[in-house]
């Protein structure tokens, strides 16, 4: 079942379209990092996948339902990829789409990134979604739209998942057991609840709190700058965005010319920051020392 009350209703309406044969085989899931498009994508395989789907989603108890909470389901496939998405990977995931599924009579195919598809895998993946296969759904999921072609746009069923309300979010936090996140947290991670639960569970996170103390050392001159960028330099999207974050609030308060060029620094250094094969170490020394000048 699906644990995230602010896509419920979606869901409900998905698992009644499946139940009813009118869902559509080919469904983007668009959304910031962190809203729950996965969640909603894996609750919903799942309700295509059971054996025994009752009006308001899987039953559970099924062989399926038991396969997939084993994450062992051969009808399910899920392209994840770090990478660039490349054209064998999709035309294997075809490939499997193509024969009969083994468990019961449908397969479902899920790209988490959908984006990181180059167009030759994009061309692929085309020809499947104008032709599906019976009983076959693919679930694309991206959290930048702009990324794919616009022929895979225009041949999905489009959803945007947007970011929950901030009290739907703390609620849903607070049940998490993670009862002290309050607005401002929330807003440090864009508004996504699931991105906040993650960097408070893993440890290898940097934290909001962390990334502040760091700020405030480095424009006090307590801190050397090319020490912090080497320590932060595997969050240095996350840095970036936050430094960006805090210039415009630091703007919106004084309203001085310096902060604005330092806002504007860091939204110039968070596309940068971005580009493949990037120095990370480099670029936050670069941004640090822009935003300790003036
Ligand atoms: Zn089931």
């Amino acid at each position: 079942m699906l644990a995230l009350p602010w896509l419920a209703e979606r869901y409900q309406q998905l698992v009644q379209r499946f139940g009813a044969s009118t869902l559509h085989h080919g469904i983007l899931l668009s959304g910031p990092q962190g809203v729950g498009k996965r969640e909603l994508a894996d609750a919903l395989m799942q309700a295509v996948l059971c054996l025994h789907p009752r009006s308001d989603g899987p039953c559970g108890e099924c062989q399926s339902c038991k396969l997939i909470e084993a994450g062992t389901h051969p009808d399910r496939y899920v392209l994840e990829s770090d990478k660039q998405l490349g054209v064998d990977a999709i035309r294997e995931a075809i490939g499997k789409l193509n024969t009969t599924a083994q468990i019961g009579r449908h397969k479902v195919l899920i790209i988490p990134a959908a984006e990181r598809m180059t167009e030759a895998a994009s061309n692929a993946l085309l020809k499947t979604l104008e032709e599906p296969t019976d009983n076959t759904y693919l679930l694309l999921l991206t959290h930048r739209v702009a990324g794919l072609l616009p022929t895979i746009l225009s041949r999905c069923e489009k959803h945007v998942i947007a970011t929950p309300s901030a009290e739907q979010s703390l609620n849903w936090l607070a049940g998490q057991g993670h009862d002290e996140v309050d607005q401002a947290l929330l807003n440090a991670y864009g508004n996504a609840p699931l991105r906040v639960a993650r960097a408070l569970t893993d440890e290898s996170a940097l934290s909001y709190r962390d990334f502040l103390t760091g700020l405030e050392g480095l424009l006090g001159n307590n801190q050397d700058v090319t020490e912090v960028a080497s320590k932060w330099q595997d969050h240095a999207e996350q840095v970036i965005y936050w430094c960006q974050r805090y210039y415009h609030d630091q703007y919106c308060k004084t309203q001085r010319k310096e902060d604005l060029q330092r806002y504007q620094h860091c939204i110039a250094y968070a596309v940068r920051v971005r580009h493949p094969g990037v120095n990370k170490v480099l670029l936050l020394s670069q941004i640090f020392s822009l935003l300790k000048q003036a």
